[in-house]
C-alpha cells in the first residue's frame, strides 16, 4: 500500500520464490510435481526460442529430445524420426548384435550428402535385381559399372522409371538393355562440392548425379530425395556427411565389445552403456575401453542420480551423464531394491557437479508431460530421455491393437520379467546364472499418440512457452537463470498440486493437441 512506504522506496521488490539450491536443498527428495517455476518477464515471442543445447560434449542437438533405448520405444524408424525432428534416439540392445547394427545401419543410410558406397550392379544383371534391391533397401536408382563394384567404370544408371512397367516375362532382361547408358547421363567431377553437385541436381530434374573421377570410376552418388529431405527437416540431426545422428545401446558384459565392434561398422555416433546403477568397475573398464579404442566415439555413462557416481564416470571419461534410478514409468525399482532417488533432485544434484567439468545431463524418464520437460530442463538437465511419451507413436516398435475401442500398444520396462524371462542378449537388469529373477519393471500399454512428426513439434513449442513464461531466450540462458539465482522456483503442497490441475468441473475432455 503507498502509505506504507518510505519516499525513495517506491521500486523496491521484496525477494520472491527459491533458488534451485534452496528447493532442492533439505534433505527431502523431490519430484516434477512437488515444484513450479515462477514467471519471469517477456519481451520476445515463444518460437524465437532457441532449443540447441549438448546432447554429450562432442555432439550438440537442435531440439533438447531423446529416445528411450527400449525395445518398446527406439528402433531405426523412431531414430530417424527422432534425428529428423533435431533429437536423436538409441537403439535398444534388446537383440541380436547384427539386428541391432542393421538398425543403425538404416539410420545412416536414410539421407545423406554424397553416398559413399552407393550400391551398384553390373551390365550383365537383370531387371529382377533391381527390384531386390528396392524391396531390400527400399531404393532403386543403381549405378551400372563395368565390374558391379562401387568404384568401377561407370556404364549408366537404372532407376525405377527404367524397370516399373516391365512385365515379368522380362524380368532375366540384363540391365545394360534397359538403363540410361552414361553418354545420356549427367555426371559431375570429383572436385564438385556439395552445394555444386546439389545445384546441377535441382536444376537438371534428374533423381541422381553419379560423381566420377577422371577414369570415368565411379565415386560417390548424390540423390535428388535427399535435397528435399535437408530442405522438410531444418533442424535435423546430422554429422559432417549430412546423415542423421544415431546412438545405441551396449551392456557393460565383455561379449557386448564384438556388439560395439559391429555397431561402430555401422556408423554409430554414439553409445549409451544400459545400467540402472552405473556406478561400477564393469561400467569404468568398459568406458576406458571405448575411449581407448574408438577416442571419437561418443560415450554415454549412467544411470546415475548422486554427484559421487557421478565423478566416477567423469574420472573414466564419459562424455555425458545418464540421470535417473526409479523414476521411469514402468519402474519398481525403488519398490523392489530400496534405492534410487526422486528425479527433480537428482537432476539437480549430478547437472550441478558434471558442469564443472562440461559434462552435460540426460534427464531419463519420468516424463509424464511438457511440463515435466521445462522443469527437468530448468534444473540443469541438457536434454531430456522419454519412453512411454515416445511409446506408441507411429515410429515406435510393436503393433497396435484395440482394448475396449481404445487403441494401444505395448510399453515395457527392459527390466520386466516379461523381458528377463526371454532374456537373450542385454543385461540391464541382468541377474546370476542360477539366482532367481528380480524383476525392476512391468510391462503394460500405451494409448496411441500418432506420428512423431506431429508430436514431437508440439512438445518443443511446449518447451519454448515454458522458457517464455521465465523469460529465458534460450536453453543455455536458462540454465544460467538457474545457477545465478535469477530463476525462482516453488514448492507446491497437495492441496496447490490439485489446484494446479483441472478441478471443480463436473466433466471435462483434456485434448493436448
Ligand atoms: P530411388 O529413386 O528409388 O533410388 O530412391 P530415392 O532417390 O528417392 O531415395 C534414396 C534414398 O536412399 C536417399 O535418401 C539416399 O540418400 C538413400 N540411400 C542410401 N544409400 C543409398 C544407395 O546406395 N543408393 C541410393 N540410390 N540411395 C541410397
Ligand atoms: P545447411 O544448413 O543444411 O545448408 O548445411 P550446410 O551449410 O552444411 O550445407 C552445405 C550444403 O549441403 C548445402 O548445399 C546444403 O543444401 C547441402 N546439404 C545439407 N544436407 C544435405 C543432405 O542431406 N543431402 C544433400 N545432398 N545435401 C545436403
Ligand atoms: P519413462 O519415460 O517411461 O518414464 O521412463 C523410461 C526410462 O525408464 C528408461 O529410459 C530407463 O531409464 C528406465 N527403464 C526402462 N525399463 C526399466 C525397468 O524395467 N525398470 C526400471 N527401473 N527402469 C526402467
Amino acid at each position: 500500500m503507498a502509505e506504507y512506504l518510505i519516499s525513495g522506496e517506491t521500486s523496491y521488490v521484496p525477494v520472491d520464490g527459491l533458488t534451485a539450491p534452496q528447493l532442492l536443498s533439505n534433505g527431502q527428495g523431490l519430484t516434477y510435481n512437488d515444484f513450479l517455476l515462477l514467471p519471469g518477464s517477456i519481451d520476445f515471442t515463444a518460437s524465437e526460442v532457441d532449443l540447441t543445447s549438448a546432447l554429450t560434449k562432442g555432439i550438440t542437438l537442435k531440439t533438447p529430445l531423446v529416445s528411450s533405448p527400449m525395445d518398446t520405444v527406439t528402433e531405426a524408424d523412431m531414430a530417424i524420426g527422432m534425428a529428423l525432428m533435431g533429437g536423436i534416439g538409441f537403439i535398444h540392445n534388446n537383440c541380436t548384435p547384427e539386428y541391432q547394427a542393421a538398425q543403425v545401419r538404416k539410420v545412416k543410410k536414410y539421407e545423406q550428402g554424397f553416398i559413399q558406397n552407393p550400391i551398384t550392379l553390373g551390365p550383365n544383371a537383370t531387371v529382377r535385381e533391381v527390384f531386390n534391391v528396392k524391396s531390400t533397401h527400399g531404393f532403386s536408382g543403381i549405378p551400372i559399372t563395368e565390374d558391379g563394384s562401387a568404384n568401377g567404370k561407370l556404364l549408366g544408371l537404372v532407376t525405377s522409371r527404367d524397370v516399373d512397367f516391365l512385365k515379368p516375362k522380362d524380368y532375366s532382361t540384363p540391365i545394360s538393355e534397359v538403363m540410361t547408358p552414361l553418354s545420356d547421363l549427367i555426371t559431375a567431377y570429383t572436385s564438385v562440392t556439395l552445394a555444386e553437385a546439389n545445384d546441377i541436381v535441382s536444376k537438371s530434374k534428374k533423381g541422381k548425379l553419379p560423381i566420377v573421377n577422371e577414369n570415368n570410376e565411379l565415386v560417390s552418388l548424390i540423390a535428388r530425395t535427399d535435397l528435399r529431405k535437408n530442405r522438410d527437416f531444418p533442424l535435423a540431426s546430422k554429422d559432417k556427411n549430412k546423415q542423421l545422428l544415431c546412438g545405441a545401446a551396449i551392456s557393460t558384459k565383455e561379449d557386448d565389445k564384438i556388439r560395439l565392434e559391429l555397431l561402430v561398422e555401422a556408423g554409430v555416433d554414439v553409445i549409451v552403456l544400459d545400467s540402472s546403477q552405473g556406478n561400477s568397475v564393469f561400467q569404468v573398464n568398459m568406458v576406458k575401453y571405448i575411449k581407448q579404442r574408438y577416442p571419437g566415439l561418443q560415450t554415454v555413462g549412467g544411470n546415475v542420480v548422486t554427484a559421487a557416481q557421478a565423478k566416477t564416470l567423469i574420472d573414466a571419461g564419459v562424455d555425458a551423464l545418464r540421470v535417473g534410478m526409479g523414476s521411469g514409468s514402468i519402474c519398481i525399482t525403488q519398490e523392489v531394491m530400496a534405492v534410487g532417488r526422486a528425479q527433480a533432485t537428482a537432476v539437480f544434484k549430478v547437472s550441478e557437479y558434471a558442469r564443472r567439468f562440461g559434462v552435460p545431463v540426460i534427464a531419463d524418464g519420468g516424463m509424464q508431460n511438457v511440463g515435466h520437460l521445462i522443469k527437468a530442463l530448468s534444473l540443469g538437465a541438457s536434454t531430456v530421455m522419454m519412453g512411454s511419451l515416445l511409446a506408441a507413436t507411429t515410429e515406435s516398435p510393436g503393433e497396435y491393437f484395440y482394448s475396449d475401442g481404445v487403441r494401444l500398444k505395448k510399453y515395457r520396462g527392459m527390466g520386466s520379467a516379461e523381458v528377463l524371462k526371454q532374456q537373450t542378449c542385454m543385461d540391464r537388469y541382468y541377474s546370476e546364472k542360477g539366482s532367481p529373477i528380480i524383476a525392476q519393471g512391468v510391462s503394460g500399454t500405451v494409448q496411441d499418440k500418432g506420428s512423431v512428426h506431429t508430436f514431437l513439434p508440439y512438445l518443443t513449442a511446449g518447451i519454448q512457452h515454458g522458457c517464455q513464461d521465465v523469460g529465458s531466450k534460450s536453453l543455455s540462458r536458462l540454465r544460467a537463470m538457474m545457477y545465478s539465482g535469477e530463476l525462482k522456483f516453488e514448492r507446491r503442497s497437495a492441496s496447490a498440486q490439485v489446484e494446479g490441475g483441472v478441478h471443480g468441473l463436473y466433466s471435462y475432455e483434456k485434448a493436448f493437441m
